[in-house]
């Protein structure tokens, strides 16, 4: 998980980040490691919008090979 920003997970944050950092999820493929990205950006993007306000702004600055792995 690269997520750096400064916010207030909530207990669905809590629960989504650890199946996104899950050895399971880690050794899954591309597809299951994309929809569980997917997944928490949407619930992001519906309860903390700020967060996706934050990195839309602060990507440009970021290297490329610094981007985050759950956006792709
Ligand atoms: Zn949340």
């Amino acid at each position: 998980m690269k997520l750096y920003l400064d916010f207030d997970p909530c207990q669905e944050c809590h629960t989504l980040m650890k199946e996104l950092s899950s050895p399971e999820m880690l050794f899954a493929d591309e597809k299951t490691r994309s929809d569980g990205s997917a997944k928490f950006l949407r619930h992001l993007t519906y309860n903390h919008n700020e967060v996706v306000q934050a990195v839309m702004e602060d990507l440009p600055k970021q290297k490329k090979d610094q981007e985050f792995d759950f956006f792709k």
